[in-house]
């Protein structure tokens, strides 16, 4: 059997209060509810350990809170915090190993290749990851990290463990190690699935991963209840799925456009092009990157992570982020890709209020098909649209490829 690791999943631990413990260390060791605000009528967006123990949890109401907990101390959220903590604990992770998908602000997924798939390694790299984040982001960051042989049993175990869990789940000690969870602690099953499942009679996890295959797609309706079989039993088509889908698009630009503000221009029109390719597609990505040819210098290329979305701003951020980087030159060519793609249903909602801009760029594509493609459209580009009508079809502009 297939003893290799593939997949490193890590999980900080209640995030937002943990900031909030490392820059506030009157802090340290005492129940912590953040809030969006002072009032009673709203609720905790996160809790630390310690007020965990008394029954605090994300969503409690606040009232509820100092019912359950009189000496909790409540702070407002100051989310560029959390967000600049975020960028830092990417680069603390990124300095130990790839990141290959930013799932959320406190989670992220590693691919390990090679050497790294053996047990040993693995461990290493997870307790190398552990000690990096606390020695270069903040020294009460902990953090629970799940090795398995895919990515959704490596969430699995980022879960069983916490706080600063390290959970290794082979191939040998499935499925047994998954017994003492509950059906709900695997990511897919909500409350609407948990009461179908009872519906079926399976009440525990040694039930369900006692189903067939074929039971499962019965209980699922379809092809998800035999993908969720195989992932609870450690197959890993991800490699297959996503390592090998890109999005991407390029242009050699006209003449009149290769100038700095020509090129970004073109540049942001792929994004946009790319971005509703990936919608149709329903996939998410967490890697943008770029590429500029240039007339009278080498090619310059450069990348950036993001959290997984699939929604042009978010994407027009991360080239204006990458465009600042590029060396000034005659530009001939520009290219953007979209990598490390994420189907919808791997994909986790981020706290970044991502969904709200998820649901503007699906209002955008219906605008666009209802009205023709380009009604809606960011207002950098209205620009390059009035000043070359005649240079660029912006319905169908060329790929590299084409040319
Ligand atoms: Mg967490």
């Amino acid at each position: 059997m297939n003893q290799l690791l593939k997949w490193l999943f890590l999980d900080l631990n209640s995030y937002f209060a943990s900031v909030e413990q490392e820059l506030r260390p009157e802090l340290r060791g005492k129940p912590v509810g953040v809030v969006p605000m002072m009032a009673n009528t709203t609720c905790c967006i996160a809790a630390s350990y310690e007020a965990k123990a008394f029954g605090v949890k994300t969503g409690t109401m606040v009232a509820d809170a100092k019912k359950l907990c009189p000496n909790i101390q409540l702070v407002e959220a100051r989310h560029e915090l959390y967000v600049d903590y975020h960028h830092r604990i990417v680069d603390a992770v990124e300095s130990c190993i790839p990141i290959a998908a930013v799932v959320s602000i406190d989670e992220m997924a590693c691919q390990l290749t090679g050497s790294q798939q053996h047990i040993e390694k693995a461990v290493t790299i997870a307790k190398t990851i552990k000690q990096t984040i606390r020695e270069k982001v903040g020294s009460t960051l902990r953090c629970s990290i799940g090795l398995a042989p895919n990515r959704f049993l490596a969430k699995v175990g980022s879960d069983m463990q916490k706080p600063d869990g390290l959970i290794v789940i082979k191939s040998t000690d499935l499925p047994q190690i998954l017994y003492k969870l509950e059906v709900s602690d695997f990511p897919g099953i909500g409350r609407r699935m948990e009461v179908r499942l009872k519906k079926y009679g399976i009440k525990t996890s040694e039930q369900l991963l006692n189903l067939t295959k074929s039971q499962m797609r019965t209980i699922w309706g379809g092809v998800v209840g035999e993908r969720f079989w195989h992932l609870l039993r450690g197959d890993d088509f991800e490699d297959m799925e996503t390592q090998r889908r890109s999005v991407g698009h390029s242009h050699v630009l006209p003449p009149d456009l290769r100038t700095r503000e020509g090129a970004f221009s073109v540049a942001q029109k792929l994004v946009h092009k790319a971005a509703a390719r990936l919608r149709r597609m329903n996939y998410w990505t967490s890697c943008f990157s770029m590429f500029v040819k240039f007339m009278d210098r080498p090619s310059w290329d450069s990348h950036v992570k993001l959290v997984e979305c699939q929604d042009t701003l978010t994407l027009v951020e991360a080239l204006q982020f990458l465009w600042k980087k590029v060396p000034s030159g005659k530009p001939l060519a520009v290219g953007i890709v979209l990598s490390d793609l994420i189907p919808d249903s791997f994909h986790n909602f981020s706290l970044f209020g991502e969904e709200k801009r998820a649901r503007l760029a699906k209002a955008m594509d219906r605008l666009n098909k209802k009205f023709g493609t380009d009604v809606v459209y960011f207002g950098d580009l209205h620009l390059i649209k009035s000043a070359a009508p005649t240079r660029i079809a912006f319905t169908s502009i060329p790929d590299l490829e084409d040319f």
